[in-house]
């Protein structure tokens, strides 16, 4: 080994060996809701500015429980499962995935470790993306992104340190506390073991709990190719992972037909509790069927223009200017400003891009490993 490729191995060597020794930065608990009762509800606080969980949902029956997502990291996973603990002390037997976006499974190790006959569950198509195309989307994240972001952060805490304003300080040591929070989840998400589901499911699955009956449904590829999504039909409270979120979904790689039926089958339910997959709890469908408007307003917008021989940016600005799309808009973000701006990200932008990629051929079921 050259003298410079051994300077480049024992800088690596240290910097991995900074990342491994991160301290925890003081996070709150999980905050509980229980909008039914043995139904509770589980939300974390972001990580910084660089990531956030999805909810995670534990239902009690007589038998034991059962958990629905298990967080981004294993740290908040393990900060939720304290929270069940002061709840029940019956063991966790199923924790069911719905969908394979890190911020909902990346906890699963947890569960798996705590409860060895914990039932793992998944939509077949979920699992095949975890065995793999998952892992590889979140590569460059945590190869190149996180580091680069982290980098720059350094050099601004070390720019503030520089001068020498009360000010700057001030700034430096809130940067610092910064850093440490996108070390640590980089550090995180870094020692995941990706925990895989040991039984999978097509449709339909139930799960009788002991005095409660839960079904594991998937009706078509949504969100993802293979979302999954709980109904309990004696409390009809519909537990709905992303494929609603609240106020505004991430459309992402979303299949744009799929998704509009999907939300279509979850009103016909009729559920009186709805648990989105970030968010607050909501009661009554009034949700769902705005977004679904919203979403066939937005595809029949696409058919039209692209019949035009017209693409996405003109599609964009004749629904901009679209007095029932504003109307639908308004009452989803509810005017707030941080919803207005991920609606136009994802509800607009995304949606409208994977509404055209459906429109010119089908849309397959992998996961570009680039953003
Ligand atoms: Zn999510």
């Amino acid at each position: 080994m050259s003298i410079l490729a051994l300077a480049v191995a024992s800088l690596l060597a240290c910097a991995q060996s900074q990342i491994t020794t991160e301290s925890r930065p003081s996070r709150p608990a999980p905050t509980h809701a229980e909008p039914l009762p043995g139904i509770h509800v589980f939300s974390t606080a972001p990580y910084g500015d660089v990531g956030l969980d999805g909810n995670s949902i534990a239902i009690v029956g007589d038998d034991g429980i059962l958990v629905f997502d298990s967080n981004g990291t294993p740290d908040a996973a393990q900060a939720v499962l304290s929270e069940i603990r002061k709840i029940s002390r019956a063991p966790v037997r199923y924790l069911v995935h719905s969908h394979w976006h890190w911020d909902h499974w990346y906890g699963a190790e947890v569960y798996a470790r705590e409860f060895p006959g914990l039932t793992l569950i998944a939509h077949e198509k979920t699992r095949e993306l975890m065995a793999g195309p998952a892992i590889e989307f979140n590569r460059p994240g945590l190869e190149r992104d996180l580091p680069a972001h982290i980098a720059a952060v350094e050099k601004a805490v070390a720019d503030r340190r520089a001068d020498s304003g009360a000010a700057d300080q001030k700034d430096a040591a809130a940067l610092e506390r910064h850093l440490a929070m996108d070390r640590w989840f980089l550090q995180q998400k870094r020692g995941v073991h990706p925990t895989l589901p040991n039984l999978t499911f097509r449709d339909r699955l139930t799960i009788h709990l002991g005095g409660r009956s839960v079904e594991v449904r998937h009706e078509e590829r949504a969100i993802t190719p293979g979302d999954a999504y709980l109904w309990l039909p004696a409390e009809k409270a519909l537990v709905a992972g992303d494929l609603l979120i609240y106020p505004v979904t991430f459309a992402l790689f979303c299949y744009p037909s799929g998704w509009i039926a999907t939300l279509r089958k979850l009103e016909a339910l009729r559920p009186d509790v709805v648990i989105p997959g970030h968010g607050a709890t909501l009661r009554g469908s009034e949700h769902l069927a705005l977004t679904r408007e919203l979403l066939e307003r937005e595809l029949a917008a696409a058919r039209e223009t692209k019949a035009a021989g017209e693409g996405q940016e003109p599609c964009k600005k004749r629904l901009l200017g679209d007095p029932k799309f504003c109307e639908l808009r308004k009452k989803i973000t509810g005017g707030d400003a941080s919803a207005e701006a991920t609606f136009e990200l994802y509800l607009v932008d995304w949606f409208l891009s994977r509404a055209f990629a459906e429109l010119e051929a089908p849309l397959d079921d992998g996961i570009p490993t680039e953003r």
